[in-house]
């Protein structure tokens, strides 16, 4: 028997809607492309949207077509991330950080109808757009006063599309599983593979981001995320913040220290989330000035693993608690959270960091289990290690346009495999080891990269460490260290060398340390193994899968 309650279709522009009528005056706050500092409210965000409804119509876009965005994060994005998928299209967005080739192929795979661009990547497109043959029009995130010159066939400006258009937009309903946001994994070997999120999928993911545990404000309180809403949906917090009436603040273009602190100053931001590289970067700055950020609570990070060097010096130096958070691209992308739990949070300081370097628990609705070499269920004891999969309502069932990808990555009882090694601790902690991928195998080990990167961080001199493998004729695999020393500070490899000793098993303490003055990075800010391995190792590099 089936009980007797509404049945209505979870649906994105619900979100913003909900806060236009409940959160109304909150405010979103952005350092726009053009410079200054824009300031409007959900309401206002809601009208706009409206307005950019009709002039996606007037554009002949209908349900189900791809539009595509290269944007930073700012309340014009914003109002894409909700008319797009509210009239029934898909949001694609691309992450400018991607090789010229990458952009062209996922636009044509995507066969993309529009392009939205900030100013920025305008010189980008008139570049690229030769081989976009399916790209009807690219329209410039800017007002008439901004546009620039520029060759591209069918420009048009963004406030011309919306200018003079009603505030109202008739939405309409569909199949709570219909496509709403496209979002490319960015491999630097082979070709991107493009997971595609749901109505259904976002608004439940949207409501778990608003949790305590999941390092969510309260409403009216400001979060920022730094993490680009150009990749996997700025971790979700633009859908989230409506639901709990977040006051948004969004970075722009601007990354630095000295703009990040100056918004997050400012606008009394509470919580932040991105990648460690830009919290190293914040934290140089933050020593070098000597400035504070009193109203700050909550770091959270995530997208690589967090440091004890990096968690510490935050909690220590500028008290601010970290949070630390996993999830993928194909997990919409949250699906752990790091908040402690009392218990774990009240124990002696070397216990607790244990648990707070983990990356923390499963959310409700994600399941997580551990498997060997043969699939099989691996115990959730805190020792045993195998490959995370995961399953659950925001996580993909299959790359679009892709059978050939989707079969090596989900089993026949339809997990996705994350390529993650792991454990999981009796309490329910998730601890990455490493990506497979990246794990260093000497003699029968397993060596984690990111352990050995976590103990060399400690040493003073040492401003960023990647750990990889050297191919060895006795071994099979050695570890080796890369390192960028912090300006100024000078130290040896054999110092750094044995300032591991002791903290790292004995095979896991590299044979080498090799200084560099620039890491490679990945599109999503993520030093890039591969290609590290190449520059590094050069035609001795083991021949593993991209990173
Ligand atoms: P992406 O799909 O680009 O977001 O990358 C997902 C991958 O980033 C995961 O499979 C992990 O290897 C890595 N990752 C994300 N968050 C963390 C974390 N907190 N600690 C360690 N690795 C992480």
């Amino acid at each position: 028997m089936f009980g007797f309650m509404m049945d209505d279709q979870l649906s994105i522009i619900a979100l913003l809607r909900f806060a236009a009528r409940h959160h109304a005056s909150t405010e979103i706050v952005s350092r726009s492309v053009e410079g200054p500092i824009h300031r409007y409210t959900y309401r206002e965000a809601y009208k706009r949207t409206n307005q950019l409804a009709h002039g996606l119509a007037k554009l002949g876009m209908r349900h189900g077509d791809r539009i595509a965005t290269l944007a930073w994060n700012g309340y014009r994005h914003f109002e894409l991330y909700y008319a797009i998928p509210g009239i029934g299209a898909v949001c694609h967005t691309i992450n400018p950080r991607l090789f010229a080739e990458q952009i062209i192929y996922i636009v044509n795979h995507a066969e993309d109808r529009l392009l939205f661009t900030d100013l920025t990547f305008v010189p980008l497109i008139e570049k690229l757009i030769g081989n976009l043959p399916k790209l009807e029009a690219v329209i410039i995130m800017t007002d008439r006063a901004h546009m620039p010159a520029t060759t591209l066939p069918n420009a048009v400006c963004y406030e011309d599309l919306l200018d003079g258009n009603p505030d109202t937009y008739e939405w309409p309903s569909f199949d709570e599983r219909t496509a709403s946001g496209l979002c490319y994994t960015s491999g630097t070997t082979g070709n991107p593979k493009g997971v595609m999120y749901t109505h259904r999928s976002t608004v439940l993911h949207a409501i778990s981001t608003c949790q305590r545990d999941s390092s969510a404000p309260g409403a009216g309180e400001a979060i920022l995320p730094v993490v680009p809403m150009f990749h996997v949906n700025a971790w979700g917090v633009p859908f989230g913040a409506p639901i709990g009436g977040f006051k948004l603040v969004f970075p722009g273009a601007r990354y630095d220290g000295e703009a990040l602190h100056e918004l997050l100053y400012d606008e009394k931001v509470v919580v932040t989330a991105g990648v460690p590289t830009v919290w190293m970067a914040l934290l140089d700055y933050l020593r070098k000035s000597g400035k504070t950020l009193p109203d700050l609570r909550i770091l959270a990070v995530g997208g690589s693993a967090m440091s004890r060097a990096l968690c510490e010096a935050w909690e220590k130096e500028v008290g601010v608690q970290t949070a630390h958070g996993w999830g993928m691209t194909e997990t919409s992308p949250a699906a752990v959270n790091n908040m402690l739990a009392p218990k774990e949070a009240s124990l002696p300081y070397e216990e607790r960091m244990t648990y707070k370097l983990s990356q923390g628990r499963g959310r409700f609705l994600v399941d997580l289990k551990i498997v060997d070499a043969e699939g099989k269920e691996m115990p959730q004891d805190g020792v045993a290690t195998g490959e995370l999969c995961v399953r659950g309502p925001w996580i993909a069932s299959s790359y679009y346009k892709d059978e050939s990808m989707s079969k090596s990555s989900w089993d026949a009882q339809g997990w996705f495999h994350t390529g993650d090694v792991a454990s999981i601790d009796p309490e329910g902690y998730l601890h990455i080891m490493d990506r497979i991928k990246d794990i260093i195998k000497s003699g029968g080990e397993w060596v984690s990269s990111i352990d050995i990167e976590n103990a060399a961080m400690l040493h003073p001199a040492v401003a960023e460490a990647a750990a990889i493998a050297k191919p060895d004729k006795k071994w099979g695999e050695r570890p080796i260290l890369a390192v960028r020393l912090r300006t100024g500070v000078q130290a040896s490899g054999t110092e750094i060398i044995d300032s591991l000793r002791g903290a790292l098993a004995k095979w896991a303490i590299p044979d080498e340390v090799i200084f560099m003055d620039e890491f490679p990075y990945t599109a999503t800010g993520k030093v890039a193994k591969r290609l590290l391995r190449e520059k590094v190792l050069g035609a001795a590099a083991p021949d593993k899968v991209a990173s």
